[in-house]
């Protein structure tokens, strides 16, 4: 409610400039105050949209990402190191010492085929996707006769193995087929070898990837692998033609190393062009599954966007690819 000085009364207006001015003072001085803390919260709120913004452009280029960096993960430094796209040649070592989830072929293997024995080790994903491509394959082709004959190898192994070819073949012809130990994709847990076996008769032939295993080297991309040692790639990996020799990847890095016809040390090579704050790959699979993969060369607060599931592999070379997908 409204009170009024009684009309006629007249005012006493030193008292009343003295208030004012008090008034007048104490809001200076808060206002002062609350300026400063304001231009200080503005500035840190603008450097944090400059942030955002720049993340936000750097993942959303061209293509329209829908990713905004506002989720991140750490990983161990080792995470360099480990995972399905490490790059394992002359160049790149795998010198871990213990390999995480290698499990048994013959203990989880489905019926579709069979392993030399129950000594082969491989990653638990490779297997995986090794019993999702053959059953496919024996269900397209009718075929059982397919062995994994080698999978995981330790380096004392893979020593042993140089040093017989060395013997039979000469260091030069050697070193074209046997990698040297701790440069062998066999190290890793996600490579493995056919062989072929009748039960019928009980002989055994080389696997060269044609009849009816053909199907086999055509559709491995779409479970997660490369023929690893293709034709015609003999400079870049260093390994001649292996038709037996398959590596899981994962998906979707199988299928864009198919549509583009590479080789591992191709593929990773292109990945240059794409890292966290530049340019990202996008890719949509035969599916319509989408998918959008960046390099990072740091395994602290690794930027993965939002509301997308992910996968970070090392590729050995010192960096991490990451690939999300919805
Ligand atoms: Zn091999």
């Amino acid at each position: 409610m409204e009170k009024r000085h009684p009309p006629g009364k007249k005012r006493n207006n030193g008292p009343l400039f003295f208030y004012f001015f008090s008034l007048f003072l104490t809001f200076g001085l808060f206002y002062l105050a609350f300026h400063f803390s304001s231009w200080e919260g503005e500035t840190k709120s603008a450097q944090s949209q400059e942030n955002s913004l720049q993340m936000e452009n750097s993942t959303a280029p061209a293509q329209g990402s829908a990713g905004n960096w506002v989720e991140f993960v750490s990983l161990p430094e080792d995470a360099f190191y480990q995972g399905p796209l490490i790059l394992v040649n002359q160049r790149y070592g795998c010198y871990q010492e213990e390999i995480p989830d290698l499990l048994s072929v013959y203990e989880n293997k489905n019926s579709s085929y069979m392993v030399s024995d129950k000594n082969v080790l491989l990653h638990k994903d490779t297997i995986q996707a090794l019993n999702e491509m053959l059953l496919g394959f024996q269900q397209s082709q009718g075929s059982q006769d397919l062995l994994v004959c080698s999978g995981y190898r330790t380096l004392d192994y893979q020593d042993d193995l140089l040093s017989r070819e060395e013997q039979e073949k000469g260091s030069q012809a050697a070193a074209a087929w046997v990698a040297s130990p701790g440069h062998s994709e066999h190290h890793t847990g996600y490579a493995l070898d056919f062989n072929i076996f009748h039960p019928s008769d009980g002989t055994s032939e080389s696997y060269t990837g044609t009849g009816v295993y053909r199907w086999i080297n055509e559709n491995a991309p779409r479970f997660g692998f490369i023929v690893r040692y293709p034709e015609e790639k003999y400079a870049y990996t260093g390994i001649q033609y292996e038709p037996w020799h398959f590596r899981y990847v994962g998906l979707p890095h199988s299928l864009i190393i198919q549509e583009h016809e590479f080789c591992l040390e191709e593929y990773i090579s292109y990945l240059d062009s794409f890292t966290a704050q530049g340019e990202h790959l996008f890719y949509t699979d035969p599916q319509g599954k989408q998918y959008e993969i960046y390099t990072v060369n740091n395994t602290e607060n690794i930027p993965i966007g939002s509301n997308k599931s992910y996968t970070i592999s090392g590729d050995n070379t010192g960096r991490c690819i990451v690939t999300l997908f919805q």
